[in-house]
């Protein structure tokens, strides 16, 4: 036998799933009561309805419904009193018929959210499978059709190790996002990309966010991977101006190369180890995952599933997302200056013997 409070902790749990869900925030109690395996004329379960009115997170809507068998639309209290039906114009007097009265129950909570597009910065060189396999998977797993634009910036070697190639490469990605965002505006869809990022390519969005004349360009969600972003990178202005509507940061609890980032790559650090500090982005651990795991296709299947972590980011309202595996950063600071540039003296004699070749190897592997 189940202890008497049993039912009740379904019907909380009921209640929770729909606001993390974001989807059946409006029902009857008849259809409540179906869902939790339950008769709607349980007293119990009308008191517990009752309650959660009394806390505020749920209100009670009066709405009428036509009785005719053949009709049964539900009619808004705007229009009421009913003398006659406005969908199958029955004239409910001369039917003598009544409008019934039915109670609606609406949770307060966001609605869940659709994917509109997106765009994709990848890493270094890394036009392995994945960004096939991420089209496709995106156009199939997804129960509406999100225009993916998988933004490519050649092949990049020690270019990484010196600064005016990074704000070379970040202002051409900025350009191309405004292109994007023009395009898709004019297009009727929203203006604002959602935006999945990966190792390198999270270092060139940071700068694309902090550079002035990119201020017009607005995000929805953000997710990053393997990231190389500082871990004291301000997300919480960004969010709190607008910019961006919320940051997801994947975590790879045996990510190597983002712990080095910070000695070879001016101005980035181990975000994708250590986690972002902003009290408004939400960090996630994959213990397991090492740089570029977030990106082999069983994986990257698993996160764009209904119900996987990028995909439940993505459209669910977030007041209510609390995913497995969160991490709470602790504080971070930078290594000491003298190692940093040290270890830059030497990226930067790297970049200086290596450079034609570098170049070379654009042009012939572009
Ligand atoms: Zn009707």
């Amino acid at each position: 036998m189940n202890p008497p409070e049993a039912p009740e902790r379904g019907w909380k749990a009921e209640i929770a799933r729909r606001l993390e869900q974001g989807d059946g925030l409006e029902f009857t109690l008849a259809q409540f009561a179906q869902a939790v395996g339950t008769a709607a004329e349980d007293e119990a379960l009308r008191e517990f309805l009752d309650q959660a009115i009394e806390s505020g997170g749920l209100k009670k809507i009066e709405a009428f419904r036509c009785p005719m068998p053949e009709c049964k639309k539900v009619l808004s209290p705007a229009g009421a009193p009913y003398s006659a039906c406005p969908y199958c114009l029955t004239d409910y007097r001369e039917e003598g018929v009544e409008v019934i009265t039915e109670t609606f129950y609406q949770l307060a909570g966001e609605t869940s959210r659709d994917i509109r597009w997106m765009i994709v910065v990848h890493g270094m060189n890394s036009r392995a499978k994945w960004q096939e396999e991420f089209s496709w998977q995106i156009a199939n797993r997804l129960r509406y059709s999100a225009p993916v634009l998988i933004y490519k910036y050649g092949w990049v070697t020690i270019d990484v190790l010196v600064c005016w190639l990074h704000r070379k490469l970040a202002k051409r990605l900025g350009e191309r996002m405004r292109i994007a965002i023009a395009q898709a505006e004019a297009s009727q869809r929203p203006p604002r990309p959602d935006i999945i990022a990966h190792s390198f390519g999270t270092h060139l969005l940071s700068m694309v966010l902090t550079n002035p004349d990119f201020e017009d360009l607005k995000f929805g969600r953000v997710i990053t991977a393997g990231s190389v972003i500082r871990p004291d990178f301000d997300w919480d202005s960004l969010i709190e101006n607008g910019r961006v509507e919320a940051v997801l940061n994947h975590v790879g609890g045996k990510d190597k190369p983002v712990q080095v980032a910070q000695f070879a790559i001016p101005g980035t650090g181990p975000g994708g180890r250590v986690g972002y500090t902003a009290r408004t982005t939400i960090n996630v651990c994959a213990p397991t995952f090492k740089h570029s795991d977030f990106f082999l296709p069983e994986n990257l299947r698993a996160q764009i599933a209904d119900g996987g972590l990028w995909h439940n980011f993505l459209t669910h309202p977030l007041e209510h997302f609390t995913p497995e595996g969160r991490l709470v950063p602790v504080s971070w600071k930078r290594a000491p200056l003298v190692i940093r540039s040290a270890t830059r003296g030497l990226g930067y004699a790297v970049f200086a013997m290596f450079a034609p070749f570098s170049w070379l190897r654009r042009r012939l592997d572009p």
